[in-house]
């Protein structure tokens, strides 16, 4: 059992002066039931919570943890910048280096323009395709998660999804009347919205393998066909990547899959744990923002040189190599000793998994899109994650969210995470 006094008492307070106690939905366990645990420390692949227990963890902060918690070259590389200030408000040198990074990886990205999260970055990225195709419509999947932006939160994964209103009050009708939300992995639906719409449509805006809802995969060619009709249409292909660039390889779910989008939009990872997103792309169509186009995208902290320098050391790590191999390594490892805990148990789970992401649904069916995942029974993934968390392992709170492998999880710590999976799916 883990400890709770401390956490305990700092929720009360949190619940005092904060809506439900947290700073961001998922993170209050409304879908699993019980109280968050407060951390104030982490390392590798591990956060230590306020009462002094050491969980392995495969949230990562949600997915910018890639090297693990409080990789020695992020911390140097934010205390060395903070000494000479903050933030500037005029051009960096920490922004060019960013900049070449990206577009470097993601040989897609021509041009980049960086914001403070990755709700801004899919945000811009939709005014930018409205603004360069002079069209206003744009499709969107169900399940998938763009940030909380009105026009976008439709049908929404995450917490939207979680909590079970996927379209949230305070967004007017009127907001969303230009958002087409299609089911995942199904390519006649998308036809069709084209073939209703014609010469509508500005763009599509897609997780190449969707972590909001879990984890699903696109069924060979769906990605290839979105490309295709886009670029026949002359629409815009928007890959949402804020979780999985420069996860699932170097350059993105794109380099893994071979599309090359128009424009892509990232997050998490970029800002090695600091708040940070981006939005890149094309270069006629990232020079229709202002100064030099009509489009008009700004931020005070955008470029920030904190959170240039941790996403910097961040990438110039990823870049290094042997991270991607090691990390697919584990997520098979995982993927595997998930399985075989359940099978064991004659539990029915079906483990999804790309490189260092994960999901396993309590379901005997397979997942491809929302539909399939709403089937998954999530009275036992409640339990489930109780349990885990008093093997000491910490999954997301919700059957709807990706795990994270981070380089820093060592196979010991994936069979010990399989070992705690057999003992908690034996008590289901
Ligand atoms: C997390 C996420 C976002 C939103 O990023 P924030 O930094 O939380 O605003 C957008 N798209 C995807 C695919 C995400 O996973």
């Amino acid at each position: 059992m883990i400890s709770r006094a401390k956490s305990e008492a700092l929720f009360a307070e949190a619940l005092n002066h904060i809506p439900g106690g947290v700073n961001s939905p998922v993170r209050a366990f409304r879908a699993v039931g019980g109280q968050p645990f407060f951390v104030n420390k982490a390392k590798g692949c591990r956060v230590t919570t306020v009462d002094g227990d050491e969980l392995i963890d495969y949230v990562g902060t949600w997915g910018p943890a890639i090297l693990g918690h409080a990789h020695p070259k992020i911390i140097k590389a934010v205390q060395d910048t903070a000494a000479h200030g903050t933030s500037f408000g005029i051009p960096n040198p920490l922004e060019v280096t960013m900049a070449k990074l990206i577009c470097a990886s993601a040989p897609s990205v021509h041009k980049v323009r960086m914001t403070n999260s990755g709700t801004e970055a899919c945000m811009s990225a939709i005014r930018l395709a409205r603004g360069f195709t002079k069209r206003e419509k744009i499709i969107k999947f169900d399940g998938c998660y763009h940030g909380h932006t009105d026009s976008l939160l439709v049908r929404a994964g995450s917490g939207a999804l979680t909590f079970g209103n996927p379209d949230s009050a305070g967004v007017p009708a009127a907001f969303t009347q230009h958002t087409i939300v299609l089911p995942y992995n199904d390519v006649d639906a998308v036809k069709a919205a084209f073939a209703a719409n014609p010469g509508q449509i500005a763009g599509i805006i897609v997780e190449p393998v969707p972590g909001n809802a879990g984890l699903y995969l696109p069924k060979p060619g769906y990605l290839e066909f979105l490309s295709q009709i886009t670029t026949q249409d002359g629409a815009l292909l928007i890959f949402d990547e804020v979780m999985t660039g420069f996860r699932l390889a170097l350059g993105g779910a794109q380099q893994r899959f071979g599309i090359t989008p128009d424009l892509s939009c990232f997050g998490k990872i970029i800002g090695g744990g600091l708040p940070v997103g981006a939005f890149g792309g094309r270069a006629e169509i990232m020079d229709c923002l202002a100064p030099l186009g009509p489009v008009y995208q700004a931020g005070t902290l955008s470029g920030n040189p904190l959170a240039m320098a941790a996403g910097i050391a961040n990438l110039e790590e990823l870049q290094m190599g042997g991270a991607y191999g090691q990390l697919e390594e584990l997520g098979q490892q995982l993927a595997e000793g998930m399985s075989s805990a359940a099978k064991a148990a004659n539990i029915p789970l079906t483990v999804n998994h790309c490189g260092s992401m994960f999901c396993g649904y309590f379901t005997s069916e397979p997942v491809w899109n929302l539909a399939d995942a709403m089937k998954a029974d999530r009275e036992r993934f409640k339990k489930f994650f109780h349990g885990m968390l008093n093997e000491g392992v910490y999954l997301a709170p919700s059957q709807f969210e990706s795990g994270f492998i981070s380089v820093a999880h060592t196979p010991a710590d994936i069979e010990a995470t399989a070992s705690a999976a057999a003992k908690v799916m034996k008590s289901l």
